[in-house]
């Protein structure tokens, strides 16, 4: 218990100010707990937590993860940490402290207070996988030297810790590798394919396929994602994870372009630029293990999503237009 007269849970989001985080955060709120939310605004906004603020059960610390963190909590999701690729390139040192420092800080947090964390791993882990679908028993293919190496290795060094924590001081840990995820509040300039292709569609800019747009990826609409997160923190304590969230169905990024220009009703063209090295060519989640064990499956479909998205991205453009 952290306060003495009060049975509400009261729960850390570590970058909860991003985009997954802010979305936790509401849907945490809404179910009555209180949030302490702790981000060092690297790529999260306070624009993401504006309309929290006034909310006696909502608090905000501007911190970083790598040093050491002293609250009083019921429970943790650790998400901090920059995702899209543009971001965690961008200081790649920096990318693998907040994942290496940051999970033991945070395990450190949950070993004094004795209270289940669960850490926002990624399906990144699997690398370039040469398994598909990517089920949670495949060790990966990734390399450990490469532009993308700081976010993945540093992912799996985290999943290290939280297993060893778990095996060597009994810690209640909740591991979950989560897919390409999408939806209102992803930042407009991170790079990544939804953000940058609804963006280019409205803008009229031609839409910017990497390679030739043959490679695959998954993608699961934010509301479906932070249901399974919540889900898995809640579920017993014999299942630690790792567990894979994520949208099976798999479209090539070519496919997704067309779908976003028909959503926008745009008639940018399409311009084909060089694949990124180490640009993973497939990606699907084997979700069998989320079915059986949360009761989970992702239940938006592309169509709908991207349609919400690309409103919150007009909005967005005419806030900025004005
Ligand atoms: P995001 O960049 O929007 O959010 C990350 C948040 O962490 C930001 O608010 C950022 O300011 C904060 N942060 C970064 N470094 C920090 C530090 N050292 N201390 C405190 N805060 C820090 O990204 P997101 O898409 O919301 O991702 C959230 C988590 O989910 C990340 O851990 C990411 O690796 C994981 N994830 C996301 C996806 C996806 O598709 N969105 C896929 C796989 C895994
Ligand atoms: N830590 C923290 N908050 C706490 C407890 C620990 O940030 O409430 C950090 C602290 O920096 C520590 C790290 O977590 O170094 C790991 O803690 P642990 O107890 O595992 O190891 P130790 O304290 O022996 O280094
Ligand atoms: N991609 C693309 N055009 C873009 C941005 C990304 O074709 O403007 C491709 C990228 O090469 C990758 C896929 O879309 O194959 C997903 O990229 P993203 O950065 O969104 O996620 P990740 O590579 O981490 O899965």
């Amino acid at each position: 218990m952290t306060q003495l007269y009060n049975s509400r849970k009261r729960i850390l989001v570590t970058g909860g100010a991003g985009f997954l985080g802010s979305h936790l955060i509401d849907r945490l709120l809404d179910e009555g707990d209180e949030v302490v939310c702790v981000d060092n605004l690297f790529t999260g906004s306070k624009r993401n937590i504006d309309h929290l603020h006034g909310n006696p059960r909502f608090e905000f610390l501007r911190h970083d993860v790598c040093f050491p963190l002293y609250v009083e909590v019921d429970e943790i999701y650790n998400l901090a940490c920059p995702a899209s690729p543009i971001h965690y390139q961008h200081d790649p040192v920096q990318t693998t402290k907040t994942s290496v420092h940051g999970a033991i800080n945070m395990l450190g947090l949950a070993k004094r207070l004795k209270c289940k964390i669960l850490q926002a791993s990624t399906s990144e882990v699997y690398g370039d996988p040469a398994v598909h679908p990517q089920i949670e028993e495949y060790w990966g293919h990734v390399n450990p030297i490469g532009p993308r190496s700081c976010y993945d290795e540093g992912k799996r060094c985290a999943e290290t810790l939280f297993f060893d924590y778990h095996r060597q001081h009994d810690l209640k840990i909740k591991v979950m590798r989560i897919f390409n995820t999408y939806g209102p509040r992803m930042h407009p300039n991170d790079g990544r394919v939804v953000s940058n292709f609804i963006m280019q569609a409205l803008k009229g800019e031609p839409l910017t396929i990497y390679g030739e747009g043959d490679q695959t990826r998954s993608f699961c609409y934010v509301d479906d994602l932070v249901d399974g997160m919540i889900r898995l923190m809640n579920s017993s304590d014999d299942i630690t994870g790792p567990i894979n969230i994520g949208n099976p169905v798999e479209f090539t990024i070519k496919e997704l372009a067309k779908e976003i220009l028909e959503k926008v009703k745009s008639k940018s063209s399409l311009v084909f630029v060089p694949l990124p090295l180490d640009d993973p060519k497939q990606r699907q989640p084997d979700i069998s293990k989320a079915k059986e064990l949360l009761n989970w499956h992702p239940k938006i479909q592309l169509n709908d999503g991207i349609k919400s998205t690309v409103s919150y991205f007009e909005s967005f453009l005419d806030r900025a237009a004005n």
